[in-house]
């Protein structure tokens, strides 16, 4: 699996401190932030997979954040966790029909909350997040993990689909080989910097046979970007 991404949004730096390190462990990034504000920076720089969001916050609460969230186009298919101090708070969270995809409520076990996050996810993948992404004749089909040029299959090795895939779900963006890193290989540290660049070589190689390596793009100096518009 990737290294999902997983903003915590949550002010109180015990709690914050304690889940991201329930979840680092359990093989997710994690990108943190104490306040609303905080949370719509982070959303602008990097699409999390999933997001948490604790309901009391100094400024915005998150039941407000997570209904401004819903109702912007670029994140309401973000799915989101929202975390609640007591059960009334979870009732209401339910009752309000807010948008978050679930709730939990404090004090939670860290493998209560990872065990939420996967079932999410997986819900999410399920309906309809796995789709289909398509750059010209290039086209990849997530449910069928399959990478296809006007019907052909490319034949890739599992690495370079999963990079292929990445790249494709995250288009017009730069990645340092530092971040490939971590999203590949969700930051393994015996896997060095250049077996990015070995795998680049290998998915263009593959690519190439179908006139589509122009895609993956190297960025001098930064890393690498998959895009659609001319180098
Ligand atoms: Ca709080």
């Amino acid at each position: 699996m990737l290294g999902k991404l997983i903003l915590i949004v949550e002010d109180e730096p015990a709690i914050r401190q304690m889940i991201a390190f329930a979840l680092r462990r359990s093989g997710f990034e994690i990108r943190e932030a104490v306040d609303a504000r905080q949370a719509r920076e982070a959303l602008a720089n990097q699409r999390p997979d999933l997001i948490l969001i604790d309901w009391m916050l100094p400024d915005t609460s998150g039941l407000e954040l997570t209904r401004i969230l819903k109702r912007d186009r670029h994140t309401c298919e973000l799915p989101i966790i929202m975390l609640t101090a007591r059960a009334e708070e979870g009732d209401k969270v339910t009752g309000l029909e807010t948008g978050a995809d679930d709730y939990v409520t404090k004090p939670f076990s860290p493998r209560e909350l990872v065990a939420r996050i996967h079932a999410v996810l997986r819900r999410a993948g399920a309906g309809g997040l796995d789709h289909i992404v398509e750059f010209e004749a290039l086209k990849l089909d997530q449910q069928g993990q399959r990478i296809t040029v006007s019907g052909q299959t490319v034949p890739l090795g599992p690495t370079e689909y999963r990079m292929l895939e990445f790249f494709m779900t995250h288009p017009e963006r730069v990645f340092s080989r530092d971040q490939l890193l971590d999203r590949l290989w969700g930051g393994n540290v015996y896997v060095e910097e250049r077996t990015i660049d070995v795998h680049v070589r290998r998915l263009r190689k593959s690519l190439e046979k179908f006139g589509v390596d122009r895609f993956v793009q190297t960025v001098r100096g930064s890393g690498y970007r998959f895009s659609a518009k001319a180098d």
